[in-house]
């Protein structure tokens, strides 16, 4: 028994073993985004490879991989087993297909990847890249020299170093986030008109979309699950109405007709509890059997599945900060949430 115990929690020191074991009935859903070949970018969302691999094999020995809908399954049931954890991507990015999916599959590592529709498809995809991915562009293609964007509201930015470039990019955004969507658009394309031209796209193909034909080939593999994100990304809470259901149902449909699959996983844009609001998961459980936010932490017997909490996988993190990411340490403590109205005490 006790050597049984020793046994399943070894590959953490100390505490980690402790805790990994202590919370091995809270299921964790990974979030990823895309990875990269180049190991010393500083973009969140861009994983290393060999970092990926490291993590990957470290889940397949440790840890239990099940598909989203299994794991829905057991929250549902509360016949959880021990140690589930799902992995999921975000948004679309071509390295998916080309660096993730070969080792998911050497590894039978089950994943949901979340597209942002209208990103996959070249005839709708206008600037080529994500908007918060486009703004990254074009500081990087205008550094070193100063940025005033003052008259797009948008403020004025030093753009002499890597960390400076971080930053504007995260201010950037995070205005843009808060405002109506429409504006947020329109910003966007005066963006695109004044600086679109200065965009070397061989640079920055870490940020290129997969291809219709790659999702196909995704979508007919039973390892790999197909999720909507929207058809655009844009923040949902800030959405007009009229355009709620369209965001939300027509990412569905895109994808339906791409794949020839049927779609039932949904990821919120941004998927801050802000970023969502009542009719926003009202519109997602009519369309779809469940949908996961990007708040963080771990998911309990009981738990709303059209809010389930995810854990953010980015390059920053060492491999023991992963581990101990996914030990749960940092989530001791919380509670399912049933409700969207709870979401405030989270
Ligand atoms: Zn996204």
């Amino acid at each position: 028994m006790i050597r049984a115990l020793i046994k399943k929690t070894a590959g953490l020191s100390g505490p980690g073993k402790i805790i990994r074991y202590v919370t091995r009935f809270n299921p964790r859903i990974l979030m990823y985004h895309g990875l990269t070949e180049n190991p010393t970018t500083r973009e969140w969302t861009q994983v290393a490879i060999d970092t990926f691999k490291e993590q990957m094999q470290y889940l397949r020995q440790f840890f239990h991989p099940v598909s989203l809908r299994e794991m829905v399954a057991m929250l549902e049931s509360g016949k959880i087993e021990p140690h589930a954890v799902t992995v999921t991507f975000d948004d679309g990015y071509k390295s998916n297909y080309d660096l993730a999916y070969p080792i998911l599959k050497e590894l039978g590592i089950p994943a949901t990847i979340f597209i942002t529709s209208r990103f996959v498809m070249p005839q709708s995809n206008r600037y080529l890249y994500l908007w918060p991915d486009l703004i990254s562009v074009i500081l990087k293609s205008h550094a070193p020299t100063a940025i005033d964007l003052d008259d797009l509201s948008l403020g004025q930015y030093n753009l002499s170093s890597e960390r400076n470039i971080y930053s504007a990019h995260n201010e950037i955004c995070e205005r843009l986030k808060s405002v109506a969507s429409t504006d947020n658009e329109n910003v966007v394309a005066a963006l695109y008109e004044r600086f679109g031209d200065t965009i070397d796209d061989n640079r920055f193909s870490d940020f290129s979309p997969m291809t219709p034909e790659n999702v196909r080939r995704l979508a007919a593999d039973d390892l790999i699950t197909i999720g909507a994100h929207s058809q655009n990304h844009p923040i949902l809470s800030r959405l007009e109405p009229a355009r709620l259901e369209e965001e939300i149902v027509g990412s569905k449909r895109d994808l339906e007709e791409i794949t020839g699959v049927s779609i039932s996983e949904f990821a919120y844009p941004n998927g801050r509890w802000r970023d969502i609001n009542r009719e926003v998961v009202e519109i997602t459980a009519r369309h779809f059997e469940c949908a996961v936010l990007t708040e963080t932490g771990l998911n309990l017997t009981g738990h709303n599945k059209y809010l389930l909490r995810r854990i953010g996988i980015g390059s920053n993190l060492d491999f023991r900060q992963y581990r101990a990411m996914l030990s749960g340490v940092y989530y001791i403590g919380q509670k399912p949430i049933v409700r969207l109205e709870e979401a405030k005490n989270d």
